[in-house]
Formats: structure tokens, C-alpha cells, sequence
């Protein structure tokens, strides 16, 4: 009778001793059990059966019940030992419960200690939060903060829009403050940059990237429909000349080059990017004001869209009266479609798909 004494609330469902029913309790509250040994009084073949909360409890450690089945010599030992793993596992779920509720609580009070004003966004489970900033001109930026399991202790990962890395200080005692304080510092040195940018935004047909983000430092601006320079602007030092590429046929870039080579010394740190570049290469940027933007979205003479996935068209015939636009990856694909075209290295000579001019194009890794 040792069992019923341990388990008080099972019940001996028949004389032999070998079927249980009942509850077991485990830290102070029942749990369903029925516990059936076969006449044979093979306990590796005795069938468990629990509720749902408790087969819950015990799931992870199913083959150990199982091999203990097998190992046991009486049911009242294996009816202990199940018992025990059971209590086990509730403490280390109380544990876990506990860590979680304080996670929670650090999260709520860093929040309140940074100002909810400034949290654009927290995820149900507060693993997920964005803060927000609006700088001098109003332009709003988002940091997200991704908290591991051991926030604060571990620094989470971050996502922000800026145009260099961001690396996030961080220490065991840090707060979502010293976070969004790091984040506005940073912020706030590239005014220069940004305010720079917002003017080409502003004055000129961006062609690419169709919507700038805070972190893109290049801007590829029309010059004229079958003309364009891609320019990329250093955000440490946005008043030096820029990086400029041109793309357009070969005649028609050239005296651009040349006209920027022989003022590049007009360049002035103290005026805007579209005055100095205006007068380095001689032209007027067409702008909102006196244009459409379909007027420079030059289609590909070959699929006739703009945008082919994340590409816009880059080759030109150099022939004067064609100067027909393609992607590259059009181009590549008819020329080496043709019998007449021939491969050599990394380019492709051929005729141009419009006036029959010779034409190459280079293949570029992608
Ligand atoms: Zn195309
Ligand atoms: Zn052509």
C-alpha cells in the first residue's frame, strides 16, 4: 500500500495492484494520472496517461519516462521518479516566468525613462522597439532596437537609415536612452549632407534611387533625355567635389568630362552641389519647375519599360542620330543572341538593335 500512502489521491482499480487512477500533485496542485500494468506485470509495458497539462510538463522528457519504465522495479519507484522530474521542470518554468515578467518590467521602466513621445513602436512581446527622432528640418528618422534574451546585459541589435555604420555603445547598465542619445549625435552631424541632398531632391529629376532613403549617398540626376551623372556624395564632407559618373553616349559625355576637368578648380565649398556642378560642366539640371520626369525616363529600346527589376537603362548607341537607350541586361541578352555578335573577354561586340551601328558592351559582375 505504499503507493496510495506517497499518492493519496490515485485510487487501486483492481485487487492485483496494477491499475492506478486518480491525481497526482505535484508543487501543491493535481494533475491527472492513470497508470495501467499488463497482467504480465511487465512495467515496460504499462500504458501513462495524463491531462493535458501535465503530458505538457512531461513532453520533453519522454524517452527518459520511457527508458525508466523499462528500468524501474516497481511502479510505486517509477510513479516517484516521474514525480520528481515533473517538480523539477515546474521550478525551472517558474524561473523562466519570473525572468521574462522582469525583462518586461526593465523594457516598461526604460521606456518611461526615455519618454513614450519618443516610441513610434513596440512589439507585443517587447522584444521589438522603434524610437523616433525629428531633426532641425523636420525630417523624421527611426532607430529600431531588437532586445535579445539577456537585455540589458547584451547590447541589441539595431537598424537605422543613416549614410555610414552605425555602431551602437552599449553596456550592462545602458537604457534605451543611451541608445537614442547615441542615435541623435549621429543624427545631427549629417545635417550638412542631408540638407544638401534634399536641395538635388528638390531641383533636379532624380532618376535613381526612385526613393532616396536617409542612408543613400548617391543620386543619379538628368542632365538632358539621353544624358545623365550619377553623382555620390561623401556624408563626412558633403561640400567636396563629389564622385560623378556620367552616363550618356560616348559624344555626348565627353564634353562634359572635358568642361569638368577644366573648372574643376571653380568648385566652392561655400555654395550648393547643383551651383558648383552647374558651373563646372556648363549646363542648366532641368527641374521640376520647367519639366516632366517622363521626359527623362528614357524606356529600353528593346523590353520598353524603365525599370527592369532594380535597373534602369545604362547603355546608349553612339551613333548621334540614334543614341537609343537599353538596360544592360537586355542588350547582353539580344547581342548574344545574334550569330553576327562575337564574345571576347568581358565584352560583347555587336550592332545596335535600332540603327545597326557597331556597338559593345561590357559585361559587369552582378
Ligand atoms: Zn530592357
Ligand atoms: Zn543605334
Amino acid at each position: 500500500m505504499d503507493i496510495l500512502h506517497d499518492f493519496p489521491y490515485l485510487t487501486l482499480q483492481d485487487i492485483k495492484g496494477l491499475h492506478y487512477d486518480g491525481f497526482i500533485e505535484l508543487k501543491g496542485a493535481l494533475y491527472r494520472l492513470e497508470v495501467k500494468v499488463p497482467a504480465s506485470g511487465s512495467l515496460s509495458e504499462a500504458t501513462v496517461k495524463c491531462d493535458a497539462n501535465f503530458t505538457r510538463i512531461l513532453n520533453p522528457f519522454s524517452d527518459i519516462i520511457k527508458q525508466r519504465l523499462s528500468q524501474c522495479d516497481s511502479l510505486h519507484g517509477f510513479l516517484k521518479e516521474i514525480q520528481s522530474i515533473a517538480e523539477n521542470q515546474l521550478d525551472r518554468n517558474a524561473v523562466a516566468a519570473t525572468d521574462s515578467t522582469m525583462f518586461c518590467r526593465q523594457l516598461l521602466d526604460h521606456i518611461e525613462l526615455l519618454g513614450w513621445d519618443k516610441l513610434e513602436y513596440v512589439s507585443d512581446d517587447f522584444r521589438e522597439v522603434h524610437m523616433v527622432f525629428t531633426d532641425v528640418a523636420r525630417r523624421k528618422h527611426v532607430m529600431k532596437l531588437y532586445t535579445g534574451k539577456q537585455y540589458p546585459r547584451d547590447c541589441p541589435k539595431c537598424s537605422v537609415q543613416l549614410p555610414v555604420k552605425f555602431d551602437l555603445h552599449w553596456s550592462a547598465h545602458a537604457t534605451l536612452t543611451d541608445a537614442y542619445g547615441q542615435f541623435e549625435v549621429s543624427v545631427d552631424t549629417f545635417q550638412d549632407f542631408w540638407n544638401k541632398m534634399a536641395e538635388i531632391d528638390a531641383k533636379t529629376w532624380v532618376l535613381e534611387p526612385e526613393k532616396p532613403t536617409h542612408a543613400a549617398k548617391h543620386r543619379r540626376i538628368a542632365i538632358n533625355p539621353s544624358v545623365s551623372v550619377q553623382i555620390t556624395v561623401d556624408p563626412n564632407n558633403p561640400r567636396v567635389l563629389p564622385d560623378c559618373m556620367f552616363l550618356g553616349s560616348d559624344q555626348a559625355i565627353k564634353p562634359l568630362r572635358q568642361s569638368m576637368n577644366a573648372n574643376i578648380s571653380a568648385w566652392n565649398e561655400e555654395s550648393g552641389i547643383l551651383d558648383n556642378l552647374g558651373r563646372l560642366l556648363n549646363v542648366t539640371f532641368p527641374s521640376p519647375a520647367t519639366s516632366t520626369k517622363e521626359e527623362f525616363r528614357l524606356e529600353c529600346g528593346i523590353c520598353y519599360s524603365y525599370r527592369l527589376e532594380e535597373e534602369i537603362p545604362s547603355e546608349v548607341c553612339n551613333e548621334s542620330r540614334c543614341q537609343q537607350v537599353f538596360h544592360q541586361t537586355c542588350l547582353v541578352d539580344w547581342l548574344r543572341a545574334l550569330s553576327s555578335s562575337r564574345q571576347s573577354f568581358n565584352t560583347i561586340f555587336g550592332n545596335c538593335p535600332y540603327c545597326e551601328k557597331a556597338m559593345t558592351v561590357k559585361l559587369m559582375a552582378r
